[in-house]
């Protein structure tokens, strides 16, 4: 099906069962607001590193299993199947910093990354650029030998949990005046703090809320520059990319998952002598949403093993949008036709 190699399937069956391991546990974890016993988030960040799932998007060089994009989804696909704070484990740290690393940012950041000691958060969005980013305020100064940071910025996924987060800015002053820039900054840092943290419709644990967080004239070293002054932009592209295709394909496991609960309830949940099941109204949903499922699914490898053929970046860019908008629209379809069957 789909045309998977052996190794994709292997990849996939992997997944699958670590997925299924996960499940018993959900009602527990959402009932304690998403927060997990230390010893059994370690437990299972060493499961997940032992099975090939840890790190599973970056080079074999630095440490990681080098999968391929489709392989990659295949994992989020499993892992969508799954509730956010159980899932969050099988974690994908920035792909995309090794190729502009230094030396030292490669030691620092991308191999602990990869070996599952550091996590990263972005600070990128703003209040007033968010599906605009070349809107944002937040700038970059250049100070001797260092940079001076500013800005405040929105929905810092797993800031908390976070031991460094990529700040993206506009330089003031010099040569790239006005150019977008990215920064590692270390956590804490001074002049680094949470204004609030708001309420979001899912439920994590509180290393991986997503506040607003206030950067204020944050000293950084020079070295901690990603790339070079102008290079901010095509770093947090390429984030985004890679970003819509693993929600599409968590996306996919979430649907999965919810046609597979829609079913067994709708199997043996009778009202006046039928199993639901039986009702034309019902099979109906569970039609539309499989075949949906399936258009998504279609969509979503296919756009992973463009990737992987290395077609143009800009269609792959467009591509990428295209099925999380299409996969998050489809998940949601299905959510709210499983709540009419549920209820
Ligand atoms: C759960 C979650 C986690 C996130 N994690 C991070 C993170 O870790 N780091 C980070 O930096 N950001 C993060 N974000 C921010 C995310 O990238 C932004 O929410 C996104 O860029 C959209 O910005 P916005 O929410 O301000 O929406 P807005 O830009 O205000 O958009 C609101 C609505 O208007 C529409 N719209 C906007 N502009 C146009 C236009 N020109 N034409 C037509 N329609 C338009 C949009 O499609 C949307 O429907 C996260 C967001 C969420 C929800």
């Amino acid at each position: 099906m789909y045309g998977l190699s052996e190794q994709d399937l292997d990849i996939q069956a992997r997944a699958r069962a670590f997925a299924d391991e996960l499940i018993p546990l959900e009602v527990e974890v959402e009932l304690a607001n998403g927060e997990l016993p230390a010893d059994v988030e370690a437990a299972h960040k060493k499961r997940a590193i032992e099975l090939g799932l840890y790190a599973a998007n970056m080079p074999k060089d630095v440490g990681g299993r080098g999968c391929t994009s489709l392989q990659q989804v295949l994992i989020q696909e499993q892992v969508g199947r799954v509730t956010n704070a159980l899932a969050w484990v099988c974690a994908t740290p920035p792909s995309w910093l090794p190729a502009g690393a230094t030396a030292d940012q490669m030691e620092r950041y991308v191999r602990p990354g990869a070996r599952g000691e550091r996590d990263e958060c972005y600070a990128i969005t703003e209040e007033g650029a968010g599906s605009d980013v070349d809107a944002i305020a937040a700038t970059a100064r250049r100070v001797g030998g260092d940079y001076l940071l500013n800005g405040v910025k929105w929905h810092v996924t797993s800031y908390n949990g976070a031991d460094y987060a990529f700040f993206q800015a506009k330089l003031v002053g010099g040569e790239h005046e006005g150019d977008h820039a990215m920064f590692l900054v270390d956590l804490p840092s001074p002049g680094v703090q949470v204004v609030r943290t708001p309420a979001y419709m899912h439920t994590l644990g509180s290393a991986h809320q997503h506040p607003i967080v206030a950067f204020q004239d944050v000293r950084v070293p020079a070295a901690q520059l990603v790339g070079a002054e102008g290079d901010g932009m095509s770093f947090a592209y390429e984030w985004f990319r890679f970003e819509r295709l693993m929600v599409a394909a968590r996306c996919l496991g979430a649907a999965e998952r919810l046609v597979a609960e829609m079913t067994a309830f709708a199997s043996q949940r009778v009202v006046q002598s039928t199993p639901i099941v039986a009702l034309g109204a019902v099979q109906a949903m569970l039609a539309d949403s499989l075949t949906e499922l399936f258009a998504a699914r279609s969509m979503t490898y296919e756009t992973a093993r463009g990737i992987d053929a290395g077609i143009d970046v800009k269609v792959q860019h467009a591509h990428c949008s295209m099925v999380k908008l299409y996969a998050a629209e489809m998940a949601n379809r299905v959510a709210d036709r499983a709540v009419q069957v549920l209820l």
